[in-house]
């Protein structure tokens, strides 16, 4: 019965004609009472999963959201539908937020949006206590946890609020981004039984990843761009002052290019975003402030022009290609640089206690850019999927050079850092696999290992690359730490003694990146 209710309002509220994959289970689990997580894909339509149980439940649903931005969005969209509907956060004065707390208690709005921050105030929670909840609605529920990428103290008093409550009101949990060990804390800090889980793959046909390692990146972005021309792209790079160099460079070319970060006046900020938004500008150069709740659907590629700082977020931007369900191309340019950018970066803004796990995260990026098997793949295995086939399209599974037997060279690698007692970087291992004369090394004795340059026909960086190579293919782990230390994995020792074999596509000639590289 309430069912059929939430079909009859997807037609005449949000006008579609039929539920999009996950959003039926969804709404059937809150609509029979239970606790329930959706775990879909940014754009998935993850709002009607909420959306509708709170017009079809009797009372106020509850909507807590990181995201100020889009409430008012969120908020005028329902509204527009007649959905009656407000927000509360720290863009509104303690009158205009009162005013609205005293109209949620008359039950004049279905859905309340609120800021995490607001559950930090007793009085707020006294308010809750004061209106008839049936629902709250986590949204970015990712937050609540340690190990996710964006982890909120606040979402911490979601359950205490809920608790609290006189009538205690259902909970549903919603994220695009919720690795295995995320969608648990989730589920167990929300108390949602595990087969009340909504996940619907994270698989997007449409969209062809691809990794561009040792190459002129802004040669190759100008290149890509006078073929693309025609087109909308997104580029995303690490650091307002790349955007701002990045973006000088595409306009002295001519390109029709447009900025965002968040060191811009919000004026500009807002006019740089609508001419995209737009089509008036064709490419954006952003950071990663960019692009949160950007409803463009005719985005054709995005590129990075530096590496992301974890799968979360490269898969999130990257996302934002294709939502026409057109075919669209998610394309990083990796560079090793970039890893000590990132991790100056974690190491400045992290709260300490959380370095760690920001680091491994790190790693697993630097992982994806260095296997040799299906990107899509290493994509949906990264967020827990389990039934995963290659996609056929990547540029790994296109990539037609040869496969070389390096079994040899790893079982070189391997026994060096053996023999260096495994508690060394990747750095020093190269420097001693090619036998150079750095004090630290001499200074240590490593000049006097048998593995003391064995490979000294070969250069460190490429040596490097190779360590990289072995520790994608998890040969070589990490130990995580101001000085990271890499060891050989019970997978590797299989290599060691022979038992296994590894291959490698040949390399290609690395090109110099250019000095004034962005
Ligand atoms: P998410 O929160 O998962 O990123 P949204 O809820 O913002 O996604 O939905 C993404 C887009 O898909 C929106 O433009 C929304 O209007 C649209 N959408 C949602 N559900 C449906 C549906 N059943 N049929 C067609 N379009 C839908």
């Amino acid at each position: 019965m309430l069912f059929e209710k939430a079909q009859q309002l997807l037609e005449s509220h949000f006008g579609y004609s039929s539920f999009r994959n996950g959003q039926e289970l969804a709404i059937q689990s809150v609509l029979a009472g239970e606790n329930t997580i959706c775990v879909m894909p940014t754009g998935g339509g993850k709002s009607i999963c909420y959306q509708i149980p709170a017009i079809v439940l009797p009372g106020t649903t509850i909507v807590i959201s990181p995201l100020i931005s889009l409430m008012k969005d969120q908020v005028d969209a329902l509204v527009q539908v007649g959905i009656p509907a407000t927000f509360i956060n720290s863009s509104l004065n303690y009158n205009e937020a009162n005013q609205r707390i005293w109209e949620a208690k008359q039950g004049m709005y279905k859905l309340l949006y609120i800021a995490p921050e607001r559950l930090d105030s007793r009085e707020f929670i006294e308010d809750l206590k004061q209106m008839d909840i049936p629902l709250v609605a986590v949204d970015e529920a990712h937050c609540i946890s340690q190990w996710g990428h964006d982890f909120r103290p606040s979402y911490r008093h979601i359950q205490q609020m809920v608790r609290s409550l006189p009538q205690k009101p259902n909970v549903i949990a919603l994220t695009a981004t919720a690795t295995p060990r995320v969608r648990e804390d989730i589920c167990e800090t929300l108390n949602i039984e595990e087969e009340n889980s909504i996940i619907t793959g994270f698989e997007r046909e449409n969209l062809t990843f691809s990794v561009i390692k040792g190459q002129d990146r802004l040669h190759f972005v100008r290149d890509y761009l006078k073929k693309n021309e025609k087109e909308a792209g997104i580029i995303y790079a690490a650091t307002r002052k790349n955007v701002d160099q990045l973006y000088e460079r595409l306009k002295k070319e001519n390109i029709n290019v447009a900025r965002y970060h968040a060191g811009m006046g919000d004026a500009e900020r807002i006019s740089e975003q609508d001419r995209f938004l737009k089509d008036e500008a064709s490419v954006m150069v952003a950071t990663s402030a960019f692009g949160m709740g950007i409803d463009k659907s005719n985005i054709r590629y995005v590129l990075h022009f530096q590496l992301p700082k974890n799968m979360e977020s490269y898969y999130q931007e990257a996302g934002r290609a294709g939502r026409d369900g057109l075919e669209s191309e998610c394309i990083l340019l990796y560079s090793s640089q970039d890893v000590q950018v990132q991790r100056f970066l974690i190491d400045q803004s992290s709260d300490r206690s959380r370095i760690h796990a920001e680091l491994e995260k790190l790693q697993q990026m630097v992982d994806y850019c260095h296997t040799e098997n299906c990107l899509q793949e290493f994509i949906l295995k990264y967020f827990g999927e389990t039934e995963t086939e290659t996609c056929g399209r990547c540029g790994n599974c296109l990539d037609s050079r040869s496969s070389n037997d390096v079994t040899k060279e790893a079982q070189m690698v391997m026994s060096c850092i053996i023999r260096m007692g495994q508690r060394f970087g990747k750095t020093l291992t190269a420097q001693v696999l090619t036998g150079s004369k750095n004090k630290k090394v001499t200074e240590m004795g490593f000049d006097k290992l048998t593995t003391y340059g064995i490979m000294k026909e070969k250069g460190s960086k490429e040596v490097s690359d190779f360590i990289e190579f072995l520790i994608s293919q998890e040969l070589i782990a990490i130990e995580q730490g101001q000085f990271p230390t890499i060891f050989v994995s019970p997978k590797g020792k299989d290599v060691l003694l022979g038992k296994e074999q590894v291959h490698r596509r040949e390399t290609v000639k690395v090109r110099e990146i250019s000095k004034d590289d962005p």
